[in-house]
């Protein structure tokens, strides 16, 4: 019999984030934060605030042994700091042991982009003060699930919430930092999150593990047997040629795991960051893993003794229109390794389609080859010897795509939104549900 190709103890695992599937905005006492304003519709939605018992029993039944989740901080905290809302506590208490109780394993996300109003108001991410107000709320969600989560995520996709909030203005809080601005806003992201694990591990008797959830796009040699391009691979992800905006993996995660920024970089944007010895000891924080979200990727060769982009228009795209590249999750997960030396967890990986109801049936049939092909490449890094601990399929739920509102569709579960969120597994759903029953041997089944 054919070995296990993920063995038997890969963390299957699904995910989603509070602003883009809980709705209920205004219930019990939840302060507002920076997407509320930009986007009223977020109001509505998935409703899994008052769905949640309905949500656990479709995580139950697809047999995942992982939720991720994150907090809605004005949920806990509605200024950001200060008092804890006692409603907001009790949801998220109420979520975690209803988890434990059906065997699934909560995986918190501590900030997914829906940063309180109140201290955006203050300067946000800018203020420097802004690291110890997510350290504070850190240490309150660590005495509240003390003795009950074990795994936590500090903060998610730093490349987009500031390359894309901080930088380019193109989502909420909508600012073009450049110069010092930028830097202290990169700066003090990363020591918010060192100070957040510390805060986290002082505060619970549980030998936690936590990592970040970092993104980038990886790149892949155009011809996988050819020594030069595979170089070429190995050094393209790094360079701010390839990579747009702050969509780089290294400006944040060379900091946190190699105790030093990433020059290239820093040159790049034009600007310095001055740290102290004790601030690069708090921003080494000692994360467990290596957290990382996986999409798409793109194919280089080597060229005139650089790497250079391999155009793909034939590539297969989902509905948003990404490029559709399986090989992504096979050299990702292979090169961050090599660089950082921490077991890798694939925190998102998935697909969007334009999925239709037909008779009571969602046949999302590109996504389960989505799922399949991704995750034959995860299988292939694994048994090549790179470290991966788990895998989160993006996402549970359809839901809020931020800029891009509700039509690109990223779930197992399809949710009716003119139905009050009705909720219906999709095909991919039955299909990923067999994967993780079989520990990911029914990947292998129909291999051509
Ligand atoms: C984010 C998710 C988002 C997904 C698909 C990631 O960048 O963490 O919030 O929905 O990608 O765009």
């Amino acid at each position: 019999m054919e070995a296990k190709p993920f063995g038997n103890n890969f963390v299957w695992g699904a995910a989603t984030s509070a602003l883009q599937t809980e709705g209920s905005l205004d219930a019990d006492g939840r302060g507002e934060s920076v997407w509320d304003k930009a986007y009223l519709q977020v109001g509505a939605g998935d409703e899994s605030y008052k769905k949640i018992d309905e949500d656990v029993a479709l995580l139950k039944e697809l047999g995942v042994k992982a939720y991720r989740f994150s907090l809605s901080w004005t949920r806990l905290f509605p200024e950001g700091v200060g008092k804890l809302n006692q409603k907001g506590a009790d949801f998220y208490c109420y979520l975690v042991k209803t988890l434990l109780v059906n065997g699934i394993e909560p995986y918190v996300t501590l900030f997914h982009w829906d940063y309180p109003l109140a201290l955006e108001l203050k300067g946000g991410w800018l203020n420097e003060e802004s690291p110890l107000w997510f350290e504070e709320y850190a240490r309150g969600v660590g005495r509240l699930f003390n003795g009950l989560v074990k795994n936590y995520l500090t903060i998610n996709e730093p490349q987009c919430f500031v390359g894309m909030g901080h930088y380019e203005g193109s989502m909420p809080p909508y600012h073009q930092y450049r110069g010092q601005d930028l830097a202290q806003v990169i700066h003090h992201v990363l020591l918010g999150s060192g100070l957040a694990v510390r805060a986290l591990r002082a505060s619970s008797t549980l030998d936690l593990k936590v990592m970040m959830a970092n993104t980038y796009l990886p790149s892949f040699p155009a011809d996988p047997m050819n020594p030069d391009d595979i170089e070429a691979a190995r050094l393209a992800y790094l360079s701010p040629k390839f990579n747009h905006a702050l969509f780089s993996v290294s400006l944040f995660a060379d900091p946190a795991f190699l105790g030093h920024y990433d020059r290239k970089w820093l040159a790049h944007l034009k600007i310095g960051i001055p740290y102290s010895e004790n601030d690069m000891k708090i921003i080494q924080a000692g994360y467990d893993y290596f957290g990382i979200n996986i999409y798409n990727g793109y194919k280089v060769t080597f060229k005139k003794g650089q790497p250079a982009l391999v155009p793909t228009p034939d590539a297969p795209r989902n509905s948003l229109n990404w490029e559709i590249h399986p090989e992504a999750l096979y050299y990702g997960p292979k090169y961050l390794f090599e660089r950082y030396r921490k077991p890798i967890f694939i925190t998102e990986n998935g697909t969007c389609c334009s999925d239709k109801i037909v008779e009571g049936s969602v046949h999302d049939l590109l996504r389960i080859e989505y799922l399949k092909d991704y995750l034959k490449m995860l299988g292939n890094a694994l048994k090549e010897g790179t470290p991966i601990a788990g895998y989160f399929y993006w996402s549970l739920l359809d839901n809020f795509e931020w800029n891009n509102g509700y039509d690109p569709r990223f779930g197992l579960v399809y949710v009716d939104y003119e139905k009050g969120a009705r909720r219906l597994p999709k095909d991919s759903f039955f299909y990923f549900k067999k994967v993780i029953a079989s520990d990911g041997c029914e990947i292998l089944k129909d291999q051509n």
